[in-house]
């Protein structure tokens, strides 16, 4: 005797119960509802000739909602992790051309020093000082917006469909408010900024892989030029610049075109 589902069966049945079961379950995590819901009906009929209960395909919806939302979260940070970002991306490079889109920007945003953050604290006081970050860069980005851990201290920022003066905008505000939080909460001589390179394709698909690039050239020169800062190419003059107050600063390293 087996027990499938919470229901005692005999005979010969079980393999096949079991098989329409797994097919409904496989089913279900591609997101093919109906066929899964067949094949749950199958072996209901199986178990009885009952009709499958509604609620137990919602059970698998859910179940395979929460696996996938899983599986797309950083486990330490709970952002969006480089699997999400990498999927979104595919999907960008395959969304249909609006009239009177802006493109696509990006910026990649890094935690300022922070292997002294870990030498000073410990590491696992870092892994909350990163936990906090996340929360401050997710904070108030624009509709279909999304921050993802790129890797280790690094976070990109996608912003569809944001020219590159409103990406900017929306980066140098992020810096300003990590700045400005109240680390000291945390430990009293606790301080932390980031540096981020912000770049924008105005293009249909975007050129994903440049501005990536792109943007990660512009957070090197935002390190070289001192940190605690956002920078950009000015598409006019073709010069890097920064964002807000940092830009009167003096040493702004100019690199060339092909890493922003
Ligand atoms: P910079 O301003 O140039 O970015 O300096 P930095 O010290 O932030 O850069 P560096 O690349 O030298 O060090 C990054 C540090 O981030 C080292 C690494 O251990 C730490 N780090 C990366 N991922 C994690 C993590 O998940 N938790 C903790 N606690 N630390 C992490
Ligand atoms: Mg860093
Ligand atoms: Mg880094």
């Amino acid at each position: 005797m087996s027990t499938v589902t919470g229901s005692t069966i005999t005979g010969g049945q079980p393999r096949a119960v079991a098989r329409h079961t797994a097919a409904a379950e496989e089913l279900a995590t591609e997101g093919r509802w109906e066929e899964a819901y067949e094949h749950l009906r199958s072996a209901m009929q199986l178990l009885g000739g009952r009709p499958a209960p509604a609620d137990e395909l919602d059970r698998l919806r859910r179940e395979h909602a929460e696996a996938r939302e899983q599986s797309r979260r950083d486990s330490l940070t709970d952002s969006y992790n480089r699997r999400y970002l990498d999927e979104r991306l595919v999907d960008l490079l395959d969304a249909p051309v609006r009239t009177g889109a802006l493109g696509l920007s990006v910026a990649i945003a890094d935690a300022d020093h922070f292997k002294q953050v870990n030498d000073t604290y410990g590491h696992q006081f870092g892994d909350r000082v990163l936990q906090r970050l996340v929360t401050l860069l997710d904070v108030d980005l624009p509709r279909g917006a999304f921050c993802a851990r790129y890797g280790g201290e690094e976070f990109a920022l996608v912003l569809p469909d944001l020219d590159l003066t409103a990406a900017i905008r929306v980066c140098e505000a992020a810096r300003a408010r990590v700045d400005r939080h109240p680390w000291a909460e945390l430990d009293p001589g606790l301080r932390l900024t980031v540096s981020a390179g912000v770049a924008h394709s105005s293009v249909h698909p975007p050129e994903v892989e440049r501005v990536i690039g792109a943007a990660d050239g512009m957070l090197y020169a935002a390190k070289q030029a001192g940190r605690n800062a956002v920078a950009y190419r000015d598409p006019r003059s073709g010069l890097v610049c920064l964002a807000g107050a940092a830009a009167r600063r003096r040493a702004i390293p100019q690199t060339a075109r092909t890493t922003g």
